[in-house]
């Protein structure tokens, strides 16, 4: 048989429907190591605990080899899901092992919430801007966008009126938001529950980042604020490691059950011996060495990329970017009629990647914005990478 040219595609409308990947091999052309990077969202591997996997996966394999490499049942592993809620609990998040389903990443989380609760052209509220992955992820479920504004203290429910009404959930990147690395505010998570209150819908709070804070933590999360409206993601992608393919809901039981029937219908199970390994690792108390480690490096990181910005980018009242207290991503605003996505190649030819922002909104894109990853880069390397793109910006500025 000779590919697929004889045949009628018979692609879903679904699939038909969805946006073409313009980034994907942009991101990956930039990845060569001549380049420098601010572009893809990887944590940084210096922080990954490699022998303490190893010896949680060998520990595994030589007490319960079947069980390791046996189907596991849709929630996850009872192991597994007692580690997480005593470590939620020991963060300030009440959990018990039956309020936990463990997934393939919290991206699949994402996907679950899409399928879970939506219909075909149900709407989501959304904080404007917000994570792609989020994005795509609800994509695949059809719905239509409601958007939230965001500023400097996180995403602003204050103006949310009627458009809310019928609304299935809103989803918010509450702590150290990927993309803008802001935080929203114990004031701004207690409207957003009023509001879920009163207009009756759900809050999934992604939170992968969490964790990640520089000196002071976040505030406290808004599943702990309204357990009974939240599900709320995590992920040990970037406290462990991403390759794991490991992360959870928490959720009212009732709501769980409902999540462990379409993960039993759609994947059948988390891969079982990642969640072993995870479990034997989060027994060991490896977190409470491990975190303040990931926690210096990313904060040395973030810290690099400020001090370049502050020293290189040209002084210009358009140009400002946000001040994360944790996390990844600093978010760079230019001035309006910079189109950072038409700079891109320019940008590529000075061998310098970023993510341009138009990506990460739902409705009506604005174009002036940059994401910067900067955990991947060393010192030398952010600050030549800031440098070309300061004299990117200049030329812009110029024209
Ligand atoms: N949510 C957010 C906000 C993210 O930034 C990411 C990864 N970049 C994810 C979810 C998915 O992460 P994972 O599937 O690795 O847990």
């Amino acid at each position: 048989m000779e590919g697929t040219k004889h045949l009628t595609p018979r692609y879903s409308q679904m699939a038909l429907g969805l946006a073409d990947d313009i980034l994907g091999p942009i991101l990956a052309d930039g990845s060569k190591p001549d380049f420098i990077s601010f572009g893809g969202g990887l944590p940084c591997p210096e922080g990954f605990p490699v022998e303490a996997l190893r010896e949680a996966s060998d520990w595994c394999l030589k007490t319960y080899p079947s069980r390791s490499l046996q189907y596991s049942g849709p929630e996850g592993e009872p192991e597994l899901r007692e580690q997480i809620a005593a470590y939620e609990t020991s963060r300030g998040n009440p959990t018990s092992p039956d309020e936990i389903l463990v997934t393939s990443g919290s991206q699949q989380a994402l996907d679950l919430c899409g399928r879970v609760f939506c219909d075909p052209g149900s709407k989501i509220l959304i904080q404007r801007p917000s994570y792609i992955g989020a994005l795509e992820a609800f994509n695949l479920s059809q719905p239509t966008y409601v958007e939230m504004p965001s500023d400097a203290e996180g995403a602003a429910p204050a103006e949310i009126g009627e458009e809310a009404r019928g609304v299935r959930f809103a989803y918010t990147l509450a702590t150290y938001c990927n993309p803008t690395g802001q935080t929203m505010s114990a004031e701004r998570r207690k409207q957003l529950i009023e509001k879920a209150e009163q207009y009756d819908f759900w809050i999934v709070e992604d939170d992968p980042y969490g964790e990640l804070w520089y000196e002071k933590k976040p505030p406290i999360s808004i599943r702990n604020l309204a357990p009974h409206r939240t599900i709320r993601l995590c992920s040990f992608s970037k406290i462990l490691a991403p390759g794991l393919r490991l992360g959870y809901i928490i959720a009212p039981r009732d709501v769980i059950q409902m999540f462990s029937k379409i993960q039993s219908y759609a994947v059948l199970s988390t891969p079982c011996i990642n969640q072993l390994v995870a479990a034997r690792v989060l027994a060991s108390g490896l977190l409470k060495t491990h975190l303040p480690e990931v926690r210096a490096i990313y904060r040395e990181h973030s810290f690099d990329m400020q001090q370049a910005l502050s020293e290189f980018m040209p002084k210009d009242p358009g140009i400002s970017w946000t001040r994360p207290e944790g996390g990844m991503f600093i978010w760079l605003t230019l001035p309006k009629p910079i189109d950072t996505f038409a700079m891109l190649p320019k940008a590529l030819r000075m061998k310098l990647l970023y993510v341009p922002g138009f990506a990460f909104y739902p409705n009506s894109p604005e174009q002036n914005h940059i994401r910067l990853s900067f955990v991947t880069v060393p010192k030398e390397k952010t600050i030549e990478g800031v440098q070309r793109l300061a004299a990117l910006v200049s030329d812009e500025l110029r024209r």
